[in-house]
């Protein structure tokens, strides 16, 4: 069976055929790195994750490149800097502020059980990139100076007749109606109200560059140029599959796509573009002033991260996620069980009934449905499918273990009690060995007997 995947330019399912399967190109929009990634942010991170392993296994490890881009320049990171470290000059603190969050990040996605890409670039290690895309949009008259800003016009892309690609197709928006639809625009450097910025001045003290474009004061990038310019190094001027959350199909991809599209003259940046749906809690809109906003690392530190993982993936990557507790212990029970039964088993094939949802749009809902039904049917295939999709990273008493030193229970002093309560169960005294049970249920503990003995697990 072959990939089929939803392209939100065409608005289709299409079969994926990669412009070369020796070498299969994804570039997926990272994190901004200001401060811990919340849970929203763990959405693209997991999803594509998945789409990368599945590459993989249809095209093999060594023919699948992964570029996500970490984005270094940007306001929130100043104000961030100056605030946390008032006394260093700006640029130091800024180092220190991306620094740190970028390595909370790494941590935060590692513990999801995501891969790591092939490619992390950073914004700030591809200057030379963005001055040269920016150069050839000024001459080829889709970019223009003034006052020491060179802005983007897509006016002059849809007015140009060559034979780009129209600006507003990948967000279905109409260019004549954003300009009718725009405020009357203030700036005197701007010339019509939808241009947007690929370069400006630094502020004193704020990181800045050589400028472009005959600009003689220094400045900086604008976001969207950004991503054209590392998605180029990295991948080429056209490549297979751009992702990222819905949020940035507007501006942000349309933009990154009318840049490199008429910096090199062609009618695509990416043959598909996918775009994950957005994620609440609890039936809200995750903000911090609602005060239910919530960061990856909260949550590991009461979940194991396969557990945020798979309560992702219930749900299909296109569709609005409820991050809900009661779906998390669902999550949890179902891991946990899958744990015990499939961790130390050596791994089959990934079962068809798992893989065909996959191809499918990356149907994560309909492959752990089917991963239920393997649960009684066929342990090792169970064992392959989990793998494939990235969990069982651990052994079961690994799993286990963890999750006891998580709970706080005295291992111990449980395999104590246990041992205590067999000894009084071998010599009939039921009323001690109900005791030592209720006891353990107390400390959070439950015991299950079977003919081999007493195992226990924490109580959830
Ligand atoms: P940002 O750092 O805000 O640019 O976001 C990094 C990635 O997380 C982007 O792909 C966003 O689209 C995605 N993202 C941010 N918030 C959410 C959310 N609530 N649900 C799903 N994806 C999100
Ligand atoms: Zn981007």
């Amino acid at each position: 069976m072959e990939l089929r995947l939803h392209d939100t330019l065409t608005r289709e399912k299409r079969t994926f055929v990669p412009l070369d399967p020796n070498n299969v190109r994804m570039y997926v929009c990272g994190p901004t790195v200001y401060d811990f990634a919340h849970i929203g942010n763990a959405r693209p991170v997991i999803v594509f994750d998945v789409l990368f392993r599945l590459l993989r296994h249809l095209y093999g490890e060594a023919h699948v490149k992964y570029v996500r881009n970490i984005t270094d320049v940007d306001d929130k990171i100043n104000d961030r800097a100056a605030r946390d470290f008032p006394g260093l000059p700006l640029n130091e603190a800024i180092r220190k502020v991306t620094e740190q969050t970028g390595k909370q990040f790494h941590a935060d996605v590692d513990a999801l059980g995501a891969l790591r890409p092939s490619v992390e670039p950073r914004a700030t290690e591809h200057i030379a990139e963005m001055r040269e895309i920016i150069e050839r949009l000024v001459a080829g008259g889709f970019a223009y100076v003034a006052e020491d800003h060179v802005r983007f016009s897509p006016q002059a892309m849809n007015a140009a007749n060559a034979s780009l690609p129209r600006y507003g197709a990948l967000s279905n928006r109409s260019l004549d109606e954003m300009v009718a639809g725009a405020r009357v625009d203030v700036a005197p450097y701007k010339k019509g109200n939808t241009d947007f910025v690929l370069w400006k001045p630094s502020k004193p003290g704020e990181p800045s560059w050589p400028s472009p474009a005959g600009i003689t004061a220094e400045g900086r990038p604008g976001w969207h140029v950004e991503c054209s310019a590392m998605a180029w190094k990295h991948l080429g001027e056209h490549f297979d599959i751009h992702g990222g959350g819905i949020d940035l199909v507007f501006p942000h991809h349309e933009n990154e796509l009318a840049q490199t599209c008429c910096a090199f003259h062609q009618q695509r940046m990416a043959n598909y573009w996918m775009h994950n749906g957005f994620l609440q809690v609890e039936s809200e809109k995750m903000s911090k002033s609602l005060g239910n906003f919530i960061t990856i690392r909260e949550l590991l530190a009461d979940w194991p991260g396969e557990v945020l993982r798979l309560n992702m993936l219930k749900t299909h990557y296109r569709s609005p996620i409820d991050w809900t507790m009661k779906s998390l212990e669902e999550s949890a029970k179902t891991l946990d069980d899958w744990y015990r039964v499939a961790a130390d088993v050596e791994p089959g094939r990934p079962a068809v009934s798992v893989v065909e949802p996959l191809l499918d749009d990356l149907n994560t809902s309909l492959a752990i449905a089917a991963l239920h039904s393997l649960r009684g049917s066929d342990v090792p295939a169970l064992a392959g499918s989990l793998r494939l999709l990235g969990f069982l990273s651990e052994s079961a008493a690994q799993w286990e273990g963890r999750k006891q030193q998580a709970s706080g229970v005295d291992v111990q002093e449980v395999e104590r009690l246990i041992s205590e309560r067999t000894a009084a169960r071998s010599r009939k005294d039921f009323k001690e060995s109900d005791r030592i049970r209720d006891l353990l249920a107390a400390m959070g503990v439950a015991i299950k007997d079977s003919k081999d003995g007493t195992t226990w697990e924490i109580a959830r």
